[in-house]
Parts: C-alpha cells; sequence; structure tokens
C-alpha cells in the first residue's frame, strides 16, 4: 500500500467543507495508535498530548476496548431503540450511578452537540421558555440550537438561533472587566451580574448551561463554587442547572470525576451532558437528567444510533479500565507535576501569559513576546514545532490562542517528562521565531 499525505490533502479539499478544522500547513494522515502514542502514513511517531481530540480517554487501541467492541460486533451491531440491548441498559445504570444526580435517568445520543441539544431541548420543555443562559466565550457544539448559545465567536457561526440567549459573566477571568480579582471577589462579582440580567429578563428562563471547565474556550475556569454560588440564585428562579461535562467528565480534571464536584456546595445541577472520552473514540454521547425533568417530553423521541450495543460495550469496557485503574488518580497525580514543569518552562519565557488548568486538562495562553496581546500566530508556530519534535497538541481558546493539553489519562510520569520537554523546545523555538 503507498501512502501519500499530500494528494489525500488535495482529495479532502475537493470534497470535504472548507470550515472542518484541521491542524498543520501540512496536515498528518494518522494509521495507528497504542498507549499514548500515534503513527502517521510516513512512519513518524508522536506521543500524543491531545487524547485524539479528549476522545481516547484510557489509551490507544486499549485491548479492553477493542476486544469488547469485537465481541460485540461479532454478535449484532445495531438493535434499534425498539428491543432491548443489555449493554445499553447496564452502561445506562453505571452512569446513573456515577452521576450524582437524584433518581436520574440517561438518554444516549451519538455526540456532544446531540446531548446538548437534547438537554435543551428537555430545559425549555420543561420550563416552557426559549431563553437560556450561557457563559462567556464557551462552547457546546455545531447544531443550529447549540452554536447558537455557543459563546466562543470563533466557533459560532450564525447568530439566528431558535434560542434566546443571555450570555453570563464567569468563564474567563485572568482578561476583561474582572481580571485581577479575588476568587471570592470574582465570584461576587459574576453572581452579581447574573442576578441584574435577570432582573432585567422579561418572562422566565429556561437553563444556564455552561462547562466546568471550558474545553474549546481554552482550559479557562472559573473558583471553585461559582457555580454553586450561581445555582443558589437558579433555584431561586426556578432555572435549571445543566453541567457541559463533555471534556471535562470520567476524572479528567483529578481532583473530581465530574467538573460539577468542585461547586457541588448547594446540590448537584438538574442535567449534565457527557461524550468525547467515554466510548474511548466511539461516538457515545448522552444526556443524564432527573426523571422529572427527563420524561417532561409528551411527543416520542428516540435517536437511531444512539445507544447502539457496539459504542455501548465499548463504554462499558472503557469505563470499568477507567474506575479498576484509578485513572482519575493517576489525572491527579500526573497532570498536578505536568502542570508544574509547564509552570516552570514558562517562568522564563516572554511568550507564555499563564499556564492554567486541572489534572489532565492544562491550558498555555500565548501572547506576542513583550506585549499582552493574543497571538494566534504563536499557536499555530508552537503546534508546528511541535510536530516536528513529535508531539501532538491541541490548540483554542479566545482568539485561537491558547495551547490545549489532554492526553489519555493512562499516561505515565515518565511521558509526561518527555512531553514537557519536547513541549519546552517547541515553545522556545517559536519564540525565537517571533523575536
Ligand atoms: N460541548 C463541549 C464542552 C465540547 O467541547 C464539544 C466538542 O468539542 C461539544 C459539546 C460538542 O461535541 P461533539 O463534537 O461530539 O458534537
Amino acid at each position: 500500500m503507498t501512502h501519500d499525505p499530500a494528494s489525500l490533502h488535495a482529495r479532502h479539499q475537493s470534497v470535504l467543507p472548507s470550515w472542518l478544522s484541521l491542524y498543520y500547513e501540512r496536515p498528518l494522515e494518522l494509521t495507528h495508535g497504542e498507549g499514548r502514542h500515534v503513527w502517521d502514513a510516513e512512519g513518524n511517531r508522536y506521543l500524543d498530548f491531545f487524547g485524539g481530540i479528549l476522545t481516547t480517554m484510557t489509551a490507544h487501541a486499549l485491548p479492553e476496548v477493542t476486544k469488547a467492541v469485537a465481541e460485540q460486533a461479532g454478535r449484532i451491531i445495531h438493535t434499534s431503540t425498539l428491543y432491548l440491548s443489555r449493554p445499553m441498559v447496564e452502561l445506562a445504570e453505571r452512569i446513573a450511578a456515577l452521576s450524582g444526580i437524584p433518581d436520574a435517568r440517561v438518554f444516549f445520543t451519538t455526540s456532544g452537540t446531540e446531548a446538548n441539544d437534547a438537554a435543551l431541548l428537555l430545559a425549555t420543555t420543561y420550563r416552557r421558555s426559549n431563553q437560556v443562559l450561557a457563559m462567556r466565550n464557551s462552547y457546546h457544539g455545531r447544531s443550529f440550537s447549540t452554536v447558537g448559545i455557543t459563546g466562543n465567536q470563533s466557533w459560532s457561526p450564525t447568530s439566528l438561533s431558535p434560542l434566546q440567549t443571555l450570555y453570563v459573566h464567569g468563564g474567563v477571568r485572568s482578561r476583561g472587566p474582572y481580571a485581577g480579582l479575588s476568587d471570592d471577589a470574582y465570584t461576587e462579582a459574576c453572581v452579581a451580574d447574573l442576578e441584574d440580567m435577570l432582573q432585567q429578563t422579561a418572562g422566565g428562563v429556561a437553563a444556564l448551561i455552561a462547562e466546568p471547565v471550558q474545553g474549546v474556550g481554552g482550559f479557562t475556569m472559573p473558583p471553585d463554587g461559582l457555580y454553586a454560588a450561581f445555582r443558589e440564585v437558579l433555584a431561586r428562579h426556578g432555572i435549571l442547572w445543566i453541567s457541559d461535562e463533555v471534556q471535562t467528565g470520567w476524572g479528567r480534571t483529578g481532583d473530581h470525576f465530574w467538573g460539577w464536584q468542585a461547586h457541588a456546595e448547594n446540590g448537584p445541577p438538574d442535567m449534565l451532558t457527557f461524550a468525547k472520552g467515554i466510548g474511548n473514540g466511539m461516538s457515545i454521547g448522552g444526556v443524564v437528567a432527573r426523571a422529572e425533568v427527563m420524561d417532561s417530553l409528551s411527543a416520542n423521541s428516540i435517536s437511531t444510533f444512539g445507544g447502539s450495543p457496539v459504542t455501548m460495550a465499548a463504554g462499558l469496557a472503557n469505563l470499568g479500565y477507567l474506575l479498576e485503574h484509578d485513572l482519575q488518580g493517576n489525572a491527579r497525580r500526573v497532570g498536578g507535576l505536568l502542570i508544574e514543569r509547564l509552570r516552570a518552562v514558562a517562568a522564563g519565557l516572554d511568550l507564555v501569559r499563564e499556564v492554567r488548568g486541572r489534572g489532565l486538562m492544562i491550558g498555555i495562553e500565548l501572547v506576542r513576546p513583550g506585549t499582552d496581546e493574543r497571538s494566534p500566530e504563536a499557536a499555530s508556530l508552537v503546534l508546528e514545532a511541535a510536530r516536528e519534535r513529535g508531539l501532538l497538541i491541541g490548540k483554542g481558546g479566545q482568539g485561537g490562542a491558547s495551547l490545549r493539553i489532554a492526553p489519555p489519562m493512562t499516561l505515565t510520569i515518565a511521558e509526561a517528562e518527555e512531553g514537557a520537554d519536547l513541549l519546552a523546545d517547541a515553545l522556545r523555538a517559536a519564540q525565537g521565531r517571533l523575536a
């Protein structure tokens, strides 16, 4: 078999949409993976510091998942939602029990977008309102309803939306009007902003949807407890809290199994949505909601492929592995060390403004050296330089100026150190180019 990545790229351009986002001037064609590594069509090996796109939660080609998928595919691939499927019921039971939401019901979809779409449908139906609160700099998906509420303008191609959206402060704290405030003062300011907004809003609001750590937004996070403080206000107004855990679920943040648990003081959210890593790359998304909210739809609804047995078998095997091997604890330990290493590297570099994150979700905001101006150019240079050194990372954030690091959660300390060294070298090379 001959591989010609350049011609594959040309074919890609002639048949796929221009807005599908590809990394690198010479886009990479990946052929296989193992553990925390992937290989391209030219035979180069890379340390994957982005876990696919946070989709490879445990490891590439994890034998337990591969075996579960093959066995299930050999039995029956799809049963449709008209019939019972044991893997679907079992995964729903496990997720409901882990969710922290009382009397939880689970609806499976095939992506995070659809999970959020379903959560919005449930909230607006339950509350009989099409007004929604979302966070500035947020990202919730690519469907009509979810781009409509997405606050990060780079990812929101239309201002038309079936929902009326009001954007709340609390997503990015290192810049903007509240920059420099202490945790408590920042929380107080964001809560006052929320109260003020609700006072000026005619009619009811259905829900607040928020990512506990903003993913596409560049791994920015509020102080612990911000959403607990919001929850107290929301509860007074009967507004539901939807925690978008598409990137933050399954222990990736190290300290908690779900991102909302850093904001748990006033109880769990009414709904949470999940996707990305649970299937280790197989397409699983879903919503967990209190029964009262989940069952508020009066018409029938299904997802033809949501809950498909092969994906559910992958999810069960992957989740089982994650829990048995305490990968949340690994994310805390290895992620903590990695953040420390990266902060030490950043201290000597003008192009790094901030290293932030928790567990294995680490964001590095880049600026034009000697200024406070966000630099998407620097981010692109670092990505290219890292690739040349055998390291794959992600980018995002406001204006695309942040690097994002979210490796598979089995990352070892040796791999974290190796990746940190490669990244340090790539950052230095990019700074040299910008000087
Ligand atoms: N919500 C969050 C927080 C996300 O990061 C994403 C994807 O990046 C989505 C929703 C949409 O998920 P999907 O791409 O699976 O539709």
